[in-house]
């Protein structure tokens, strides 16, 4: 797939001569054809549950149904217009970020509390299923765009918990590594095979699809964690083993953490 692509284009010039301009269009054709899969993508993520709605609301015009089953038809119709928000929501957000070049107000972030926000939020997400333990260093401040960060960091956790079987095990830790402020969320789950690792934050990309879309999953999640990241000078890095677990961790620039907070006030 190195291959470059070209633009010849010939001119007539002088007598029985011609001008031949060649132009590299590799770039281009790469951009334009990563922007028709993810065209085809988002259809065919759409497509699904709308043929789901459709079907149902069919059935409901055609034929007569008992009070039971047309409640449940309702409750599928529901879950499935829940869906399509859902997808073009993220798809709105991944918008977003694309577009804005520098992060909104950036504050100086209490990330202990943070982790207790995502933590409080983990456990509900697991109704008691799994063991969430979090560590977080006190005196040790991030700078950024709190509700982005809330939401990217989030976003790890949450699939921590939907990767993980029951009785499984997530941790959340804020630490410095000596090597930079680094937050971790490491996980007992199903893993992610090596070669997969590197796709990851490809839109819509899934290891396994259907087990995805049944723990409510987008595709898209980690796509958006990519872009806040970015936008944060944060690096993901991720460390996971099929069938043990996983390993999520952002790795913050020095120029955005702190010990200091009036030296943290100051970066703002
Ligand atoms: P999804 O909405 O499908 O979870 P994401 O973009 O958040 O999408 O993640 C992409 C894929 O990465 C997931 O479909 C899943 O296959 C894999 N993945 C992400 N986090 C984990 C994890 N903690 N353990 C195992 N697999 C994971």
């Amino acid at each position: 797939n190195r291959q470059k692509v070209l633009a010849v284009q010939a001119f007539p010039y002088g007598d029985n001569r011609k001008l031949v301009l060649t132009q590299d269009i590799t770039e281009l054709e790469r951009t334009d054809s990563m922007r028709r899969d993810f065209v085809a993508n988002v259809s065919h993520e759409l497509k699904t549950p709308l043929t789901v709605l459709s079907g149902f609301l069919e059935t409901m015009r055609e034929l007569p149904l008992s009070e039971a089953d047309r409640a449940r038809y309702l409750d599928i119709m529901a879950q499935q217009a829940a869906r399509m928000q859902i997808i073009v929501n993220d798809l709105l957000v991944l918008a977003k970020l694309e577009g804005d070049a520098k992060p909104p107000v950036e504050h100086m972030i209490d990330m202990p509390n943070l982790l207790r926000h995502l933590r409080d939020d983990a456990l509900g997400l697991s109704s008691g299923k799994h063991t969430i333990e979090m560590e977080a260093d006190d005196g040790l401040t991030v700078v950024g765009a709190e509700n982005e960060l809330m939401s990217a960091l989030g976003n790890l956790v949450s699939n921590a918990v939907r990767y993980t079987p029951e009785g499984g095990k997530i941790t959340i830790r804020w630490r410095d590594t000596g090597d930079g402020a680094v937050f971790s969320v490491t996980d007992t789950g199903i893993g992610i095979p090596a070669e997969h690792i590197p796709r990851l934050t490809e839109r819509f990309y899934r290891v396994d699809r259907s087990r995805s879309r049944d723990t409510g999953g987008t595709g898209l999640g980690l796509a958006i964690v990519k872009h806040v990241l970015q936008r944060h000078d944060a690096l993901l890095q991720v460390k996971s083993e099929e069938g043990r677990g996983s390993e999520f961790a952002v790795r913050f620039a020095a120029a955005r953490t702190f010990r200091d907070k009036v030296a943290a006030a100051k970066a703002i």
